[in-house]
């Protein structure tokens, strides 16, 4: 156990009965009852008359939690915003008992991203004790479904809350996080002639034809990608993670599909990106005869905060006060903080402990330091805001 002062700081508490309580995505694990046990422990420890409380419906049994507190400061809210799922507990021994070894806290959903969601509760608490010292109203969303399809977040969106500023909880290492990475998925399908394989010149290869498909993105675009890079958060990258083709092995195949990952950069829109890519390919493509079409599977904005946005100043401030980095940083992950910022135009920064390398694994942990570091920077930027 971590000392603080002489005790335990309290975020480390709140964090230990997170852990214990599962909330796996229903997505990993059919039977898994969701966020709810995370959503009534909330909806209890908040219920007290300096907050208001708010269970947002968003699948069936499965709600966001949404905290209010209020200082006189309406017009002027800061957001404060971490999931309650976690991925399946795979093959982690106690998932669901805290454990404390050699300065880190191990158990699923320690970093990804209950530490966060801890010290968020730690500084709204906090903050109720003082309310005088701050210059915003504060909103914690507890969100559901962020490790599948955000659509919590997408519901919480919905609300059309006024939102000035906001800070996502994510595992950055303590780093201020202002741009990260977003993607387009889409799906490829080469169209051919079936044939028997006695005669192929009969029929016309959708395999063969995907071929020079696979070629353009490997030969074109990848050298293009590389050249493309921006200071915060390197290049844009293209992967083919999935191909499927052919029936039997003496048909020839009408149909090959690929499935595509392009991962963008801060600058570019993931619908734009794939305008642009099927525009290439299909002026590449079409002297060899192919037929191809091209159906999205995924828009995920990048996020690409302002680096003067008076969230990102005072983020740098409250790190400043309490010795922790201020440097502006990217990373290649994504997360709902571009969604605040991209599709509600919400300066948004992305901060918490532990790294995105410990967030799924097999031995989940999180440094003990950096979440009673992060619990005290979201109370001092909350403070300073
Ligand atoms: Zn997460």
């Amino acid at each position: 156990m971590q000392i603080f002062g002489d005790r335990a700081h309290p975020v480390l508490e709140i964090l230990e009965d997170l852990i214990r309580i599962p909330s796996v995505n229903p997505h990993y694990d059919g039977s898994s009852a969701g966020e709810i046990g995370i959503a009534d422990y909330l909806e209890h420890r908040f219920n007290n008359s300096a907050f208001s409380v708010t269970r947002q419906p968003v699948l069936p049994r499965r709600d966001n939690v949404i905290v209010e507190l209020k200082t006189g400061h309406p017009d002027r809210v800061l957001l404060f915003e971490a999931h309650m799922d976690t991925v399946s507990f795979g093959s982690m021994l106690e998932p669901l008992t805290p454990l404390y070894r050699e300065g880190k806290l191990f158990g699923r959903g320690s970093c990804d991203t209950k530490s966060t969601l801890a010290g968020m509760i730690y500084a709204m608490e906090q903050c109720a004790l003082q309310p005088e010292l701050l210059n915003a109203d504060l909103i914690l969303c507890a969100s559901v479904d962020e490790e599948h399809a955000y659509r919590g977040l997408t519901a919480f969106m919905e609300l059309n809350i006024p939102i000035a500023a906001a800070v996502v909880g994510e595992p950055t290492e303590l780093s201020i996080v202002v741009e990260h990475k977003g993607c387009t998925r889409f799906l490829i399908r080469t169209h051919g002639k079936a044939a028997h394989s006695s005669v192929p010149s009969e029929g016309d290869s959708a395999i063969y034809q995907m071929v020079h498909v696979l070629r353009h993105i490997k030969e074109k675009i990848e050298p293009q990608l590389i050249e493309s890079r921006t200071q915060l958060c390197g290049a844009a990258t293209i992967a083919v993670g999935t191909i499927s083709g052919g029936e039997e092995i003496n048909i020839i195949p009408e149909a090959c599909e690929i499935k595509v990952d392009r991962r963008i950069i801060p600058g570019e829109t993931p619908q734009q990106v794939l305008m642009d890519f099927e525009s290439s390919l299909r002026n590449d493509v079409e002297r060899y005869g192919v037929k191809l079409t091209i159906d999205p599977l995924l828009y995920d904005p990048a996020l690409h905060t302002h680096h003067d946005a008076e969230v990102v100043k005072c983020a740098q401030k409250a790190a400043r006060a309490l010795g922790l980095k201020s440097e502006l940083c990217g990373v290649p992950y994504g997360s709902n903080a571009s969604k605040l910022q991209q599709y509600k135009g919400i300066p948004t920064i992305v901060y918490g402990p532990g790294s995105i390398a410990q967030a799924h694994s097999r031995e989940e942990w999180v440094p003990v330091d950096g979440v009673i570091q992060a619990a005290e920077f979201y109370l001092r930027l909350a403070q300073t805001f």
